[in-house]
């Protein structure tokens, strides 16, 4: 199914649902998808393959700035939010931290209410530079898509051996806001049924979430193509999880 790539390093701003009126700041390639997980639902493809030691072209800690001082000077209408996002994961710019230092600067000059905002799959949490700058930001939204390893392994393909105990451990290190995003969902991928959304799972996930001390939970499901056939999950499927998050004395909201 198709899927899409940001092909700039800024876009928008665009109407996010979870963030508002959002530009989007994209630290990865412009042409293709360079990511330590290979999410099954990830709007922008399946991972490709590229050869050992193969390193990316990123864009440069000043290029970033540049290109982000231009758009916040000429937008006509500031931004909600400032939304670290892109073709695959954020945090493994090896510039990230000096990057976030100085969109945050940027930010309180040119638009102090925009929020900063990261999308994260906390997988880079364990190095000091990176948790002190997460914890600079306004918003830092972590990715848990399920508390078993066996449907992480199937859902987002981690790089790293022992993702999910790391990622236990860093966010129990993490000092912000813990803001944790589920994104829920079924299919069947080389004839394996994969569903987040049964009794086990969700009492498992809720039990992580009380673990981690999260603060607030976003469910959400399927909205955009994908690159393998998967099925979404209604609203009224998602409300009654978030019924069963919140019994539980968790904030949850549905996005
Ligand atoms: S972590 Fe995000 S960018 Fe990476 S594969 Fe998953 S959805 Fe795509």
């Amino acid at each position: 199914m198709p899927t899409f790539l940001f092909h700039d390093i800024i876009i928008g701003p665009i109407r996010s649902r979870r963030m508002g009126l959002s530009l989007g700041v994209n630290l990865l390639p412009t042409d293709h998808k360079f990511c330590n997980f290979n999410c099954i639902y990830c709007e922008c493809g399946l991972n490709e393959q590229v050869p050992k030691n193969y390193v990316p072209h990123l864009p440069s800690h000043k290029e970033v700035i540049e290109h982000l001082a231009v758009s916040l000077q000429t937008v006509e209408q500031k931004p909600d939010a400032i939304t670290f996002a892109g073709n695959g994961e954020p945090t493994i710019h090896p510039e990230f931290a000096e990057i976030i230092h100085d969109v945050i600067v940027l930010r309180n000059t040119h638009s102090p209410q925009s929020e900063v905002v990261v999308l994260t799959n906390a997988t880079q949490l364990h190095k000091p530079h990176i948790l002190s700058a997460l914890q600079e930001v306004d918003r830092c939204m972590f990715k848990l898509d399920s508390a078993i390893p066996e449907t992480i392994a199937a859902i987002n393909q981690p790089a790293q051996r022992d993702y999910l105990e790391n990622f236990v451990h860093n966010i129990q290190a993490f000092k912000g806001k813990k803001i944790i995003q589920t994104m829920f969902l079924r299919g069947t991928v080389c004839g394996k049924t994969i569903d987040n959304t049964t009794d086990t799972e969700i009492d498992a996930l809720i039990a992580l979430y009380k673990k981690l001390r999260a603060d607030e939970v976003f469910v959400y499901s399927i909205q955009r193509d994908t690159p393998l056939p998967l099925k979404t999950v209604s609203h009224e499927e998602l409300s009654s999880i978030a019924q069963k998050i919140q019994a539980a004395g968790i904030v949850v909201r549905i996005s």
